[in-house]
């Protein structure tokens, strides 16, 4: 049984999604002002977990993420730059994907962006206006959150201290703050601008949000995801939009993710502990290693970057993919059955009872480590068969359909693997200086023997 934190009901809930088999899921995604940092990493690399776990348990999945690129974030930088506003999306836009084919995250269905649904948010504008949810105040349009009577459901704030009829207009604010938000604005000298029923003018960011993700995946989601910074006030106005518009349940699990810090604190330009998926690269960490790091605590716990804790997401990601190359590589010749299979079972069906407690992600990776450990005896005690490799490797290949850190190794061209066995007869035959000489042609080429008991082994130089 699966089971998530619902951050609405604030209580762990069975997980059961609105049709049978499929999913449809909505990440409030990046905001193209900037790189992404590795904090909005986390958030991402959490969606992507919940993704592929649930792919794994054989639900189809229909997931949206959304591309901000246009708010008061991104006008204003576009402006202080001097570039239009699509000019300077574009190249974070581009980067961002970019970034997430380097940290192997999942590709989603849809990734839909805010500027080309401008007419679908003035038609969920226009629906909340005849609802009387809306008025108008110097050619922008604000949602009266006085007439919405679950505001504040998500987020718990305490509207009784507020004052009706406030207002605010930027698109981000604190809890201490509550007034009507904005739904669009009046156009100001400067800024990009769409002429519609509302004169001209532009979305707010929080209904970008609900119409992108209920054209997509219709009124109601199965989860909606983000992380803790967005309960308030971003997902508890899109809560008030959707739900105001269309009278039904918008979301059936919203899911929040904590934040990351670096070395204990938050992370912070003036502070120089900011950084973005490049910084980490140039520090000479694998994309392996963040994404792993990345992934490896659960995702309600604030995740502390730490140069010790990226050390050990290198040496952990290395062990798991040293041990997948070994048993590639074994040529067992046991015939007899050990039972290794029915040891090694209980792991698997351990890492996924963890994940089904609400991705309970750090005892799951102990359940690997685990198989990775016992399979290790077994190898040694050469009580493998053919078919057990075979099953381990399958084993292995599941759970890294959640992982997604496994890579596969690059095949050794014909030439090299020539040279390696020309080395073999030269050291048969005990031709010591013919075999380093060689040796030293297969490094120029990029690889590296390795004497096993197996004989050699031809890895690529990293
Ligand atoms: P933004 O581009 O600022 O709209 O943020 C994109 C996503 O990253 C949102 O889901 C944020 O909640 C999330 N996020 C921002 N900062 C952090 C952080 N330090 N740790 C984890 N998630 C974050
Ligand atoms: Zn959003």
């Amino acid at each position: 049984m699966i089971k998530f934190y619902n951050s609405l009901k604030k209580k762990l809930e069975k997980f059961s999604p609105i049709e049978e088999k499929r999913v449809k899921i909505y990440s409030c995604g990046p905001t193209v002002y900037d790189y992404a940092h590795i904090g909005n990493f986390r958030s991402y690399i959490f969606s992507d977990l919940l993704r592929r776990f649930l792919k794994y348990k054989g639900y189809k999945i229909s997931h949206v993420m959304n591309i901000t690129d246009v708010d008061d974030k991104t006008i204003h930088k576009a402006q202080r730059e001097g570039k239009s506003l699509q000019q300077f999306t574009k190249e974070y836009t581009e980067a961002f994907f970019h970034d997430l084919r380097t940290l192997n995250i999942e590709e989603v269905e849809f990734y839909p962006r805010a500027t080309e649904h401008i007419d679908d948010m003035v038609r969920l504008i226009k629906k909340l206006e005849r609802k009387e949810l809306t008025y108008i105040s110097e050619g922008s349009v604000y949602f009266n959150i006085s007439r919405f009577r679950k505001y504040g459901n998500l987020s718990g704030v305490d509207l009784g201290g507020m004052k009706k009829g406030s207002r605010v207009d930027h698109d981000e604010y604190k809890k201490d703050d509550i007034k009507d938000f904005v739904l669009w604005k009046a156009k100001k000298q400067g800024e990009p601008f769409w002429n519609t029923v509302y004169g001209e003018g532009r979305p707010g960011w929080h209904i970008e949000c609900s119409a992108m993700s209920m054209k997509y995946l219709g009124p109601t989601l199965d989860i909606h995801t983000g992380g803790v910074d967005l309960i308030f006030p971003h997902h508890e106005n899109e809560i008030a939009q959707s739900e105001g518009a269309t009278g039904k349940p918008f979301v059936r699990y919203w899911l929040h993710c904590a934040h990351l810090i670096v070395e204990g604190e938050k992370m912070s330009k003036s502070k120089n502990n900011f950084f973005t998926l490049r910084d980490l690269l140039k520090k000479g960490y694998t994309p392996r290693a963040i994404r792993y790091l990345l992934l490896s605590v659960h995702y309600r716990k604030q995740l502390n970057f730490t140069e010790k804790s990226a050390k050990a997401a290198t040496a952990a990601v290395l062990k798991i993919q040293n041990f997948y190359d070994t048993v590639k590589e074994l040529r067992p010749d046991n015939k007899k059955n050990h039972g290794v299979q029915n040891k090694l079972r209980p792991f698997l069906i351990n890492f996924d009872r963890e994940l089904e407690n609400d991705l309970n992600i750090s005892p799951a990776l102990a359940s690997l480590f685990d198989f990775i450990h016992m399979t290790n005896r077994f190898i040694i005690e050469q009580k493998i068969t053919e078919k057990d490799k075979g099953f381990i490797l399958k084993t292995l290949k599941r759970i890294d359909n959640i992982l997604g850190i496994l890579q596969e190794k690059e095949s050794v061209p014909e030439e090299v693997l020539a040279l390696v066995n020309e080395r073999e007869e030269a050291r048969k035959s005990k031709d010591f200086k013919k075999a380093d000489r060689i040796r030293d042609e297969v490094i120029k080429k990029g690889f590296v023997i390795e004497d096993t008991k197996e004989g050699a082994r031809v890895k690529k130089i990293e």
